[in-house]
């Protein structure tokens, strides 16, 4: 049996409408926020590392490289397409997804109140166990950006 880890990085910067900022969009779930990220995307920090764990669990091509920034296709698109691109590529390539662990890091919005509808929303998007929790920058310079860390295990082959 192969078991393989991937790890996944994500930052966005946030602004409010003025600045370019989207809507906040945290793992799928839409959370009430007067910032949002500045992407070219939707900007779904946790979809993006989530999705770039799981390609490099696999040892597909990353995210950047799969949807450039630069094609106009890409353009507000929402990040599913993102993460279900990295599932099919898991499943074709006869991977199972043992399970998904996130961090997120940003001063606002607070995680918690809505740290059970993303995992919810993200066990649903990939078929596997997701764990989710939120820190805060802790003062430091990154304070108007959401940050985001994920690994993701994959397993094929047979039990023994
Ligand atoms: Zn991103």
């Amino acid at each position: 049996m192969d078991i393989r880890i991937g790890h996944g990085y994500d930052l966005h910067r946030l602004g409010g409408p003025e600045d370019g900022g989207k809507d906040m969009v945290i793992g799928g779930v839409h959370v009430a926020c007067d910032v949002g990220p500045i992407a070219h995307s939707d900007g779904d920090a946790v979809l993006h590392a989530v999705a770039d764990a799981i390609l490099s669990a696999v040892g597909s091509l990353d995210l950047g490289t799969l949807f450039p920034d630069t094609d106009s296709e890409n353009k507000d698109r929402n990040s599913r397409d993102f993460i279900m691109e990295a599932v099919n590529r898991a499943s074709e390539g006869g991977w199972a997804i043992c399970n998904v662990d996130v961090t997120v890091l940003c001063d606002t919005p607070k995680i918690a109140p809505a740290r059970e509808s993303i995992c919810n929303s993200l066990v649903t998007l990939i078929g596997a166990p997701v764990n989710i929790k939120g820190k805060t920058h802790e003062g430091t310079n990154k304070e108007g950006a959401i940050e985001v860390h994920a690994v993701a295990l994959v397993q094929r082959g047979q039990t023994i």
